[in-house]
């Protein structure tokens, strides 16, 4: 089946990806800063299925490569990656007031099941705002922290920012990709590396002149200036927030408990 073509803004610098719907993340996430972030849930959870893959000489991401997982026939799955889960959802940005979509990993979902289940008053996660504490230090286990915040009735805000949720945004965004996404993925990643290595590689030999001639104990270059390091390039996108590799937990039978008012 040929996939459909879409219209609209594209990206000068972007390659044309057929399926874009998982990378076209825009501003519409919440990025988790390191220290406090505080966030109130504006939605039910929606799961989704990914592998997290450390690519060879990748010096840009410390903890691997998030790519999506196809589910039926995943050339990754195959390979014996395991899969790994994270759940998006709509929430209020305490700190800036506004509507975003959190893309959270499994720790945070299984910290705010554990709120609801053990914290008497705290069934209903629309009750209280949540502390979400990230500590980039913390290793696959203290990445994140999640504490049940002050409970307080939502605020009129609040309650019109839940109509921003929009749940078919979602379901595009959760839906697998193709077996061929998922190679494409890969190879993409493994290419850009490649090419980065190589200009790597090209710079730091620029050799050609001036070698020869350094035979003398080389001096320290005063005066002149070394030309100034240049900016990295921008790495390939990354589908989140470069965090530790966390082990998956079988949650299947648990979403938020929702209380409608
Ligand atoms: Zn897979």
């Amino acid at each position: 089946m040929a996939t459909q073509q879409q219209y609209g803004k594209v990206d000068w610098a972007g390659e044309d990806r057929q399926n874009n719907s998982q990378y076209s993340r825009g501003d519409k996430f919440m990025t988790l800063e390191p220290g406090l972030n505080r966030i109130r849930i504006l939605s039910e959870a929606y799961k989704y299925v990914f592998h997290k893959i450390k690519f060879q000489n990748d010096s840009q991401s410390k903890f691997g490569r998030n790519i999506r997982c196809s589910i039926k026939e995943c050339p990754l799955c195959a390979q014996g990656e395991p899969q790994k889960i994270k759940y998006v959802f709509g929430v209020v940005n305490r700190k800036t007031k506004e509507f975003k979509y959190l893309d959270a990993a499994q720790a945070i979902h299984i910290a705010i099941k554990g709120i609801q289940k053990n914290m008497p008053g705290y069934e209903n996660v629309y009750d209280y705002d949540l502390n979400i504490i990230v500590n980039p230090n913390g290793g696959s286990t203290n990445y994140y922290q999640t504490l049940q915040g002050e409970k307080s009735p939502m605020s009129a805000d609040d309650i019109e920012m839940m109509d921003n949720v929009d749940v078919e945004f979602i379901e595009k965004f959760i839906e697998p990709v193709s077996p061929e996404d998922v190679s494409k993925s890969v190879d993409r990643i493994q290419s850009w590396l490649e090419k980065q290595a190589a200009k790597m590689a090209a710079e730091a030999a620029p050799a050609g002149q001036g070698q020869e001639r350094q035979s003398a104990p080389q001096k320290p270059q005063a005066g002149r200036p070394r030309k100034a390091v240049q900016a990295a390039p921008s790495p390939p996108p990354q589908e989140d927030n470069d965090e530790p590799e966390q082990k998956t937990i079988d949650d299947s039978a648990f979403n938020f408990k929702l209380i409608k008012k």
